[in-house]
């Protein structure tokens, strides 16, 4: 498959996500990100705990994004959703924006929808379906990708995306960031790790793609931790990973840590060796989906080398050159 040698340098290509996509469907698919007004997520609502996650920007913590409508805020138990319509319109239009810009600059290609901010499976299940059974009336879209927590899937919607997945690409994307339960009360993440596997296992049993996001740098975590955290989630026998390094945006619980000084961002040269690290351990079947993430606004706190994603990409390429891989 991927990792074949090319040509005379003796690098071995990283299997990206787009290499997969290729390989299966014989031309270029883009992700199109989706953010859908009224959804929420139970580490903020209070339905397992308040505030969000320590490093989440949401509204418990940004004046501004309280001002932003809708107020109305979906709930699993609560079946009755009036803003059902509204979101309808913003997924079509936010959907064709991007569609549009990447025909202009691309030619044509194919689509997946990714439902991507807050907890995307957090709403009752006939707001579920019609979102995602709209975004699939798409032209050109192939599929979709779900950005969730574990705690927010059950059986009944993996059943129903099982099923979904026998005529398209369906893709879950579960947030792990580390398996060390003392991190994930470190950061007020909701859930423990052994029922984030439990919910994994499952995914993959019914049969649909899952791609597990790890956080690097998170508090006291050792690049030994962050290692272990990649060999857990490897074991779980997942499709595609992303990595991201924890970085401070103003307006979280983490900014107060940072500013007492009880959190010390990771340094770049310890991401870049860790993802190197990590991407060296990945099997050959486990796609890359991203290797690290940027802010280029001044809501960044800290680190700075955050800002240039670019600088980082670069950065975390020649690493790769070093043990013989290209990105
Ligand atoms: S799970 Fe996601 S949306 Fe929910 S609080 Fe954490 S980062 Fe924010």
């Amino acid at each position: 498959m991927n990792k074949k040698m090319t040509g005379s340098n003796k690098t071995k290509p990283v299997f990206t996500i787009g290499r997969y996509f290729k390989n299966k469907f014989g031309e270029k698919v883009y992700k199109i990100p989706i953010s859908i007004s009224g959804f929420t997520c139970p580490n903020i609502d209070g339905t397992v705990a308040k505030g969000g996650c320590t490093f989440c920007e949401n509204d418990s913590f940004s004046p501004n994004l309280q001002k932003k409508k809708p107020t109305f805020k979906l709930h699993p138990s609560k079946p009755e959703n009036p803003y059902l319509n509204e979101q309808l319109k913003q997924l079509e239009v936010q959907f064709l924006a991007t569609k549009n810009k990447l025909e202009k600059k691309f030619g044509v290609g194919k689509f997946i929808v990714y439902f991507q901010s807050f907890t995307n499976t957090y709403a009752p299940m006939a707001t579920l379906k019609a979102l995602y059974e709209r975004a699939l009336e798409f032209d050109n879209v192939i599929g979709l990708s779900i950005g969730t927590r574990t705690d927010c899937v059950t059986d009944e919607i993996l059943d129903y995306l099982a099923d979904l997945s026998k005529d398209k690409e369906i893709w879950v994307e579960y947030g792990i960031q580390s398996f060390y339960d003392i991190t994930l009360e470190e950061i007020n993440r909701g859930h423990d790790c052994s029922s984030m596997k439990d919910w994994i296992i499952k995914t993959k049993q019914k049969g649909l793609k899952v791609c597990g996001h790890l956080i690097y740098g998170l508090p006291n975590e050792t690049q030994e931790m962050m290692m272990e955290s990649l060999r857990q989630t490897l074991e779980l026998n997942i499709d595609s990973i992303k990595f991201h390094p924890l970085y401070v945006v103003k307006n979280t619980m983490l900014t107060k840590d940072y500013k007492r000084g009880n959190f010390i961002p990771i340094t770049e040269e310890l991401y870049v060796d860790t993802v190197v690290k990590s991407i060296q351990k990945l099997p050959d079947n486990i796609s890359v989906q991203r290797m690290t993430a940027g802010i280029d606004d001044p809501s960044l706190l800290s680190p700075m080398w955050c800002k240039n994603k670019h600088q980082q990409m670069l950065n975390i390429r020649k690493a790769l050159l070093k043990v013989g891989l290209y990105y």
